[in-house]
């Protein structure tokens, strides 16, 4: 008889990442590769088609030699040995070479011609008895799991859904986000991550909610089964009772009323009972989240993270580009939409930029070394940003910057794609507002010496913390150590705000602390005269800055600004946004 299937509910528990209620089917994105589709190509992609090829067989080569490496360290030489023949397969030329003739004579994609054949060698030794073939199967299996990974890492093929779906994943990376369907996700859940990661990140500017570190959800939950995601307390719930459900449409109707209540003030000002203003504007990443930001009633966008667009399609031209930012900034007029420069490298890696794998990419290529070290593509970008800024304001800023030399750098080709664009016809607006964004020590601390060669400073604290902590933004095991007020941080901050105010250039917040509603009180407080969040977080940042009395938040500070404890710091903010806003704190 087959076993009864359990109809009882389950609770998992995870880190709640990104506020709100789901009620959806499950997508499980496996760890291992869908079968790739075939898809025609045209002969002027075939070269960069054989590239991908090349880089993902370097990739996979490069990641055998370290295991190979590591086994026999830990002394398990006769284990080390299955890479022999992994390596052996991986670079069989037979199958390169047939693989690159189908490529070029047919016009595919390669991952599908690759799949194919691989998976004909598959087949023809699954059913053997021989003992030895049986082998070869699993170790042609294992290659050819690793040489599509990093085909797949490559490939922008979209994951699409008939139905609304809670996305449960091992973990997500930025292009995984790009590949699916976002208007059909929900949610996600996630195996791993941290408050910070780039799923979380994105599941609060999408608005939906998010639950990270459930580990062994994905060998537990199945595509299709319906399921409750609770991102405020962390949880999913599997075959949730009538009773859950009740309850949860209880909650649901009384979260609704408070957003519409705080939606209806979304468009005014965010000015302090004594009368300062501070802007709030809202991060963004997609074309798709455009209604949404002006919807909240953010008043810019102070971070437009371009590298997700750019991992969409990274062959797109400077027209296409110049295109879809037009797109973006005529959505938003009258808004100003500062668009950051390419931050790619860290966890958004485009493999064919960099050549190979880096062990430590977060202190790697990345960001305004990549653009500058990349001037052809670099100029590409920035020529279609000044083409986008004849058609409503736009704000330009730089990331990963570590002093003001790179600034200077960055401005000069600024200046030349200026050039050339005026001699082609273009009426660049005179002026264009250039800011650096501060997201590494160094260039906190000579916030002073980048100053006069910027109109702001745009602090990242998801990066600023990671690097003056040195705790990785992504490990779970630190986690507890990235403490946005930790007092080397809050020093920071100030250390930026001082120099921006000395030299008159204006200093917004754009990382995910900008957005905590606990810490609004010390921002203020620190003088920050921007902050930029999620646009999901904007009606309720901008209610609880109404709430607060600037002169009282600069009195927190100073305080803030002597304590030695992280945990004190940010239960000194906490008091007084309970005094002044209780209802707007979970
Ligand atoms: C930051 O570092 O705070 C930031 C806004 O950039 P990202 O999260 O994209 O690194
Ligand atoms: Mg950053």
């Amino acid at each position: 008889m087959p076993p009864t299937p359990d109809t009882s509910e389950r609770l998992w528990r995870g880190l709640p990442v990104s506020s709100g209620v789901a009620e959806a089917v499950v997508h499980v994105l496996k760890d291992d590769f869908d079968e790739p589709a075939e898809r025609p190509i045209g002969q002027d992609k075939v070269d960069a088609e054989l590239a991908r090829l090349d880089h993902a067989i370097a990739a996979t080569k490069k990641e055998i030699l370290a295991l190979q490496t590591s086994i026999e360290e830990r002394g398990e030489g006769s284990e080390g040995d299955i890479f022999e023949t992994h390596l052996m397969l991986l670079e069989d030329i037979s199958v390169l070479d047939h693989v690159r003739k189908t490529v070029r004579n047919k016009g595919l994609n390669v991952d599908f011609v690759y799949y194919k054949l691989m998976r004909r060698h598959m087949e023809a030794l699954r059913g053997v008895n021989d003992p030895y073939l049986r082998e070869r199967f699993i170790d042609i299996k294992d290659i050819t799991q690793r040489v599509m990974r990093h085909l797949r890492g490559e490939q922008r093929a979209e994951l699409s859904f008939d139905q609304p779906v809670i996305i449960v994943a091992h973990d997500l990376t930025p292009s995984d986000t790009v590949q699916l369907d976002r208007s059909k996700v929900m949610g996600f859940a996630i195996e791993t991550g941290s408050m910070n990661s780039h799923a979380a990140i994105i599941a609060r500017s999408l608005g939906m909610p998010a639950v990270l570190r459930m580990h062994g959800l994905c060998d537990e939950v199945h595509t299709g089964e319906h399921v409750l995601l609770d991102g405020s307390e962390g949880l999913l719930i599997q075959r949730p009772s009538a009773e859950t459900l009740a309850r949860y449409r209880q909650i649901e109707a009384q979260t609704e009323a408070q957003e519409d209540l705080l939606q209806a003030l979304a468009s005014q000002p965010a000015i302090t009972i004594d009368g300062r203003e501070i802007c709030v504007g809202a991060n963004g990443e997609f074309v798709d989240e455009l209604d949404s930001i002006v919807d909240s009633g953010a008043e810019e966008v102070g971070l437009f993270r371009t590298e997700f667009v750019y991992l969409e399609d990274p062959d797109a031209s400077e027209d296409a580009l110049s295109a879809l930012y037009i797109e973006v900034v005529q959505r938003l007029v009258p808004r100003l939409v500062v668009f950051r420069t390419l931050d790619l490298g860290g966890d958004k890696l485009d493999p064919r930029l960099a050549e190979e794998p880096e062990p430590n990419p977060f202190l790697g290529w990345r960001g305004i070394r990549v653009s500058l070290g990349r001037k052809d593509f670099f100029k590409r970008q920035l020529r279609a940003l000044l083409r986008a800024s004849c058609h409503g304001p736009v704000g330009i800023m730089f990331p990963m910057v570590s002093g003001v030399e790179e600034v200077r750098a960055a401005k000069a080709v600024l200046q030349e794609c200026r050039v050339e664009l005026e001699g082609e016809g273009f009426a660049i607006p005179e002026k264009i507002e250039v800011g650096a964004m501060i997201e590494i020590p160094s260039a906190a601390v000579t916030a002073d010496l980048i100053a006069p060669e910027v109109d702001f400073f745009s602090l990242g604290t998801n990066d600023l913390i990671q690097y003056s902590i040195a705790v990785d933004r992504l490990n779970e095991r630190v986690a507890d150590l990235y403490q946005a007020t930790h007092p080397g941080v809050l020093r920071m901050i100030r250390m930026v705000v001082d120099a921006g105010q000395r030299f008159n250039v204006r200093t917004c917040m754009c990382g995910e602390m900008a957005g905590d509603v606990e810490l609004v009180p010390l921002l203020v407080g620190l003088g920050l005269d921007e902050l930029s969040i999620a646009c999901g977080q904007v009606p309720r940042v901008k209610q609880a800055i109404r709430k607060l009395n600037q002169f009282d938040c600069v009195t927190l500070a100073i305080e803030a600004l002597k304590l030695s404890d992280a945990a004190e710091i940010r239960a000194l903010s906490r008091v007084l946004a309970m005094e002044a806003y209780p209802e707007l704190l979970a």
